[in-house]
């Protein structure tokens, strides 16, 4: 193989998805299925279209019940994340717990392949044709227009998927924030429907000829956001280096677009919320993981059925499926929490401390009960003060960090009532292949 043939693997993570679809590839944001019909939003399993909260379990086939161990921390992390709804700025982590070559993180693609089962797709393209190798990041996804050819160009900031491309005849897929037309915020208002993105160009800012896409290269080059990039952005977690821990604020937006429901607006009986729950070995769950794909690396495998209009839902049962057999002798590695020395003290009913014996450079993690929220109250307003600085949580019971000194203060307050610190544990973050 020569070395472009193995740059191409990259996008192959979800190659098998596209296979199932019938299609040559998956779809700011976009849903399965854009590709071929550019207008259809996918709602997650089990929404019929009433309002109300939606339970999805995320479960390992029986089949694998031996990898219990290895992915029990990631799938409870995953579904905590993709539940919480969380924006991270600065997302990707560095590749501490991760051989940088040669291993590919569980973690990071689980959260990937998850919100391709929520019914997310990549924004942008991804085929050797439009992405010649030479230049940054990759062309929003659209289809081809009447000419039947991509048209293609990065325009003169040389970044592709940003507001200067140039696209022809090209028919955009790319949900845009219509305010700004940033893939890296949530808008001030808090509302995120019909009202405030949009798929139709016209609705551009009018210095913006194309949506700016939530990639790395995007948000380096021109939003000045280091390691930032929508989890839902292929190939991520296979670059050496980074690894994908939280949720981008485009990832969000899909999610919370879809949660308007039917109607695409916000506050209406139609809409939903989302609890998404590991329920460790089933064959029943909504989201199955399994480690037997022939090829490749990690796809899932989608489908919709008919909700109305342009409306659809995505199907029970479906398949995550990792290839055990990785090419390019890489290997699994799968995050796990190892105990740390800490101590922990009450500030007030509704917040605590903990001081961790850290070691500088190594990932740690603190993690508390699930129900420290009541039904009103919302992850974010979580708040977690780390090195005397104001900090979001990946979700509503998960705060990651890269220690700095030998001894760590994180202190942690909730809206009204903080957890029993005997629930309450810190642990260095380690990784290790499966036997
Ligand atoms: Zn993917």
């Amino acid at each position: 193989m020569d070395s472009d043939r193995k740059f191409y693997l990259i996008p192959s993570l979800i190659a098998s998805l596209a296979a199932f679809l019938q299609v040559s590839d998956a779809l700011a944001f976009t849903y399965v299925l854009a590709k071929n019909e550019a207008e259809v939003i996918i709602h997650p399993t089990g929404y019929e279209g009433a309002g109300g909260e939606l339970t999805i379990t995320l479960g390992l086939h029986p089949e694998f019940a031996e990898m219990e161990d290895e992915i029990a921390f990631s799938a409870e992390h995953v579904a905590a994340i993709w539940t919480s709804l969380l924006v991270r700025e600065e997302n990707l982590g560095p590749s501490l717990e991760i051989p940088k070559l040669g291993g590919t993180d569980f973690f990071g693609t689980l959260i990937h392949e998850f919100g391709h089962t929520l019914g997310l797709a990549h924004p942008t393209l991804m085929g050797a044709e439009v992405n010649a190798k030479g230049g940054r990041g990759k062309y929003s996804m659209a289809t081809k227009g009447p000419n039947g050819k991509f048209d293609i160009n990065e325009g003169s900031d040389k970044v592709r998927g940003s507001a200067d491309d140039e696209r022809g005849d090209d028919a955009n897929a790319v949900f845009f924030k219509t305010s700004d037309n940033n893939p890296f915020t949530l808008p001030e208002s808090g509302i995120i429907d019909s009202t405030t993105y949009s798929r139709k160009l016209e609705d551009l800012p009018s210095s913006a000829r194309s949506p700016n896409v939530a990639s790395r290269e995007v948000a380096s080059d021109l939003f000045s956001l280091p390691n930032t990039e929508a989890m839902i952005v292929g190939g991520g977690s296979l670059i050496p280096g980074q690894i994908r821990r939280g949720l981008g604020a485009d990832d969000v937006a899909g999610i919370r677009y879809a949660m308007s429901g039917l109607d695409e607006i916000q506050g209406t009986a139609d809409d939903y919320t989302l609890q998404i729950k590991y329920v460790g070995v089933s064959d029943s769950s909504d989201m199955i993981i399994r480690f037997d794909k022939p090829d490749g690396f990690a796809a899932a495998y989608v489908g919709a059925k008919p909700l109305s209009g342009n409306h659809r839902a995505m199907g029970k049962n479906r398949i995550i499926n990792y290839n055990p057999n990785l090419p390019g002798n890489r290997d699994w590695y799968y995050p796990q929490p190892e105990r740390a020395d800490f101590e922990s003290s009450i500030i007030n009913e509704r917040a605590f401390a903990l001081q961790i014996a850290t070691e500088p450079g190594v990932r740690y993690g603190i993690s508390w009960p699930d129900e420290s929220l009541t039904e009103e109250e919302d992850p974010s307003d979580i708040i977690v003060q780390w090195n005397g600085e104001n900090r979001g949580s990946m979700s509503s019971r998960l705060f990651l960090f890269v220690a700095t000194e030998s001894m760590t203060e994180v202190k942690v307050a909730f809206p009204s009532r903080a957890p029993e610190l005997s629930e309450v544990t810190a642990f260095k973050v380690t990784a290790r292949k499966a036997n």
